[in-house]
């Protein structure tokens, strides 16, 4: 029979999987020995098995009684014990954390007698009914979804009647039983008094949240897989709420912000776990509690520095301390900023924890992009309005929003500003440049969610008066309003009114050679790890560039190359009324004379970009996109040809043109006449192109230089097409002196040029997959309509995880190429392989090519660095 049940004593942190991380990390810190109350993991598999079957596997509540019973026996404390009740705290935790996403029931176990018997243990009654009122409000909400304002009112109510202390135990006693009458009215039964059956309850109700509709918009925008299912643990409670010397906390071995080393965090005295996270009352930083209890605070330091060491890495820890008594609720390797993860990654290998190799894989291409980001041009930056803690970095500017409805619906760049987020913010965090709130620290739940998103948040900023129904905020007598525009610096945690300008990273003026690698420690780091990852990786990275400024900008950041220099650009703007001609041309000579016309031009094209790679590979792609793309479109000749005719004017020229337009109509243009086809129909243009980069590399030659260029076909489907081109090209090649060798290849961008490899590579010096029109012909997908179409319907339902526009479709895009791989390199051993669609620059995809192995991948200049990093990562 399937176990479906772990005692913390029996797991560890390799079990996420099945453990949840939380339950995996408790397991751990209970093998080392740290204070962890008893407990148990109900695995993801039961999870799983509840989704699918819509009730709970077969004997899993036997086993969940059988290990509270040794929970029990452990604690000499029972379950609904009048005198003396074991409490437990039910928790979600999946492989991967969802901060705040899923459910938390704490305080099971309290219900009319065991209040009393709680009330006498702990000789503190207030604090008995308080708890009680605590479960019944969770419960209420979590297990059957009483809204949590139906409690929060009668709660409001009694507050406001209590003294400066809070409520006493007679108010909170009274609140219970107002609470009890709300959950009945509600739910249309009473509030469970059996210990068990609130337990079992509570353990479905975690399982249902993992459907929940925040968790499923969580887990899409982290690419988190639907199916995995949350475990549940199940602890003994402690508590943080028993007076001034009690308390709880969160705690990083490391600034999460910053990398800084040192015990960071905050605690909140007298309160109870998720009072902290939650970000409902300021915290206060947690040095402070050396002040309060040195010796929680000494054992505490001592713990992190344990963890740290074990896991070898940044460490976050939820803590109680009970009267005195401190107790690990939590850990993981903890979320951290782009720029924190750079330098604690270097800093662990410093400190002789990891090596280099295990340092690139610590780091993400997506936080080295983000460390590419702007930031605030402080000069220029007006008095801020307030302060708050930079929770998340980078420099937003947008206009102000009260809620994420309006943030959802912006069409412009917006702050979302709330005095504190709660999960169902998630649709505007999401939607809103950067987050801005003014309540909570930096483990507030804005904070933990925006680092993870790479979303700009600023929190705790305490000048701020919020008002969401006036749709305004003050701070002193200033008022800011929902539209006003202001600016947010996640680094510093300042709020400035207005439009702040914007100047560029340090990271990215490292990269472009304005700034040596030295004198700023994240400049330093992303140094280290880059240049690692250059020594170790075996994929070439090369640009996607057609500009000598693009190809001068890819060559600072690291391009060995062009891979792709698209042409079509170089025929738009005044030289369309060439292509015209070209197009309209009644006879040879007046096409020849068309063509000549756009020889002179196109040869500068490539002189340029050939000087700025000089001695570096650039592959020319002769002309892919259907030529009617150069004319007007066909309404807007239609419309002025029928103006002219309704004048009783000739048309003149509009009129040939608009006949030309209607032959060369397409219904599928991207099946038609576009790439080599056009070759072979259009005479002379391919063999013009091929000149202009001949003569273009004849010139860089006699000025000294050392040009490398290479001739691509697009859209290749058969080995005739590119033996045509490829005879075309060598007569006009042969005829041009003073030139290096210059390889003609093909693009593998249908599927049958990749089925056909073996063959083509006969005719091809190499071979560069386009993938994607790969992708399009592979999965008959329009690249150009589907992503506003029904992709969003695929991802909602999970057909895909990531849009295979974004990650290559390693299946079957991916087999594709492995194939054209193995059948091309097999027919001829040197051929260079390299790809060049949109997927050059995703960082799951190069993992991929570099395992087909491919010899490059090329991309956008600006993600070159980000292939360079991945590259390395896929090497080690
Ligand atoms: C491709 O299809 O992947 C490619 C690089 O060519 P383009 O995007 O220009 O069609
Ligand atoms: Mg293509």
């Amino acid at each position: 029979m399937a176990k479906y049940v772990y005692d913390f004593i029996e797991g560890d942190r390799s079990r996420a999987d099945l453990l949840g991380g939380k339950g995996a990390n408790l397991a751990e810190m209970t093998r080392l020995g740290l204070p962890v109350p008893p407990g148990f993991t109900v695995t993801t598999e039961a999870c799983r098995a509840y989704l699918a079957e819509g009730q709970p596997p077969v004997g899993l509540f036997d086993e969940v009684n059988a290990h509270l019973r040794e929970v029990e026996a452990r604690l000499d404390r029972r379950l609904g014990d009048p005198r003396d009740p074991l409490l437990l705290a039910v928790r979600s935790g999946g492989r991967y954390s969802m901060p705040g996403m899923m459910e938390t029931i704490l305080d099971i176990g309290l219900n009319d007698t065991t209040v009393a018997g709680l009330a006498a243990q702990s000789g503190d009654p207030r604090f008995a009914w308080d708890s009680y009122r605590r479960l019944i409000q969770m419960f209420g909400r979590t297990v059957h979804g009483v809204p949590a304002e139906e409690f929060e009112r009668e709660l409001a109510a009694v507050r406001a009647t209590a003294g400066p202390a809070g409520p006493d135990a007679a108010q909170l006693r009274a609140l219970v039983e107002t609470y009890k009458k709300v959950f009945a009215a509600q739910v249309g039964h009473d509030f469970p008094q059996a210990p068990h059956e609130q337990l079992y309850l509570a353990v479905r109700a975690v399982f249902e949240s993992w459907n929940s509709e925040r968790a499923v918009l969580y887990r899409r925008q982290e690419h988190i897989p639907g199916d995995l299912g949350t475990a549940v643990t199940v602890m003994a409670m402690v508590f943080g709420n028993l007076g001034p010397d009690s308390g709880t906390g969160v705690a990083f071995t490391r600034d999460p912000a910053t990398g800084q080393p040192g015990v960071y965090g905050d605690y909140l005295v007298d309160a109870q776990g998720e009072d902290v996270v939650a970000g409902i009352r300021n915290t206060v930083a947690l040095p402070e509690l050396e002040r309060i209890d040195p010796a929680s605070y000494r054992r505490l330091t001592e713990i992190m520095v344990t963890l740290e060491r074990h896991y070898r890495d940044l460490c976050d820890v939820e803590f109680t301390v009970e009267r005195g008594r401190l107790w690990m609720l939590q850990t993981r390797v903890g979320k951290r900023t782009p720029a924190a993860a750079f330098v604690i990654a270097a800093q662990l290998v410093d400190e002789g924890l990891i090596t280099l190799d295990e340092a690139l894989h610590r780091v993400t291409g997506a936080q080295l992009a983000q460390l590419m980001f702007p930031a605030f041009d402080l000069a220029a930056a007006p008095a801020p309005l307030a302060t708050g803690v930079g929770a998340s970095p980078g420099a937003a500017v947008g206009r102000v929003v009260f809620d994420s409805a309006a943030a959802a619906a912006a069409t412009e760049p917006v702050i979302l500003v709330r005095p504190e987020t709660n999960p169902d913010d998630l649709p505007g965090m999401i939607a809103a440049r950067g987050v801005l709130t003014s309540r909570g620290g930096k483990t507030s739940h804005a904070a933990v969610v925006a680092r993870g998103m790479g979303r700009t948040c600023v929190c705790g900023a305490d000048a701020l008066r919020i008002d969401p129904e006036r749709g305004e905020f003050t701070v002193g007598d200033r008022v800011v309003r929902a539209g006003d525009v202001i600016s947010i610096d996640g680094t510093t945690g300042r709020v400035y009114p207005g439009r702040v300008p914007v100047r560029p990273s340090p990271v990215a003026r490292y990269l472009a050679g304005e700034l040596a690698p030295e004198g700023d420690r994240l400049v330093t780091a992303v140094h280290r790890l880059l240049s690692h990852a250059d020594a170790v990786r075996r994929l070439g990275v090369r640009a996607n560039a057609d500009t000598p400024d693009d190809a001068r900008r890819a060559r600072e950041l690291g391009a060995a190359g062009i891979g792709l220099c698209r042409t079509e650009h170089m025929f738009l703007g005044a030289r369309r009324e060439l292509v015209e001609r070209l197009i309209l041309a009644e006879d040879p000579a007046e096409r020849d004379a068309a063509l000549d016309a756009l020889l002179p031009l196109q040869r500068a094209d490539f002189e340029g970009i050939l000087a700025a790679m000089d001695g570096l590979p650039v592959t020319v792609r002769l002309l892919d996109p259907p030529l009617h793309e150069f004319l007007p479109p066909l309404h807007e000749l239609t419309a002025r040809v029928a103006r002219a005719e309704a004048r009783g004017e000739d048309p003149g020229r509009d009129g040939t043109l608009l006949a030309a337009v209607r032959r060369m109509h397409e219904s599928n243009p991207m099946l038609g006449l576009r790439g080599v086809r056009l070759g072979l129909v259009v005479p002379g243009l391919f063999a013009m192109q091929v000149r202009a980069v001949a003569e273009a590399a004849a010139r860089r030659v006699r000025a000294g230089g050392e040009p490398r260029p290479e001739i691509m076909v697009p859209l290749v489907g058969d080995v005739r097409e590119l033996a045509a081109v490829r005879a075309e090209a060598a007569a006009v090649l042969a005829g041009v002196p003073g030139i290096p060798p210059i390889p003609v290849g093909t693009m593998i961008e249908t599927p049958r040029a990749a089925l056909t490899a073996g063959e083509i590579a006969a005719e091809a010096h190499f071979f560069s997959f386009g993938t994607n029109d790969l992708t399009q012909t592979t999965w008959a997908f329009s690249r150009d309509d589907v992503e506003g179409s029904f992709f969003g319907t695929y991802l909602e339902r999970g057909v895909f995880g990531v849009s295979p526009f974004e990650t290559v479709d390693a299946k079957g895009v991916g087999r594709l190429v492995r194939l054209a791989v193995a059948e091309g390199r097999a027919a001829r051993p040197e051929l260079t392989v390299g790809v060049c669609g949109e997927h050059g620059g995703d960082p799951d995809s190069i993992g991929f090519f570099a395992d087909a192995g491919l010899d490059y991948v090329s991309c956008s200049p600006y993600r070159v660095p980000i292939a360079r990093l991945a590259a390395g990562q896929a090497a080690t």
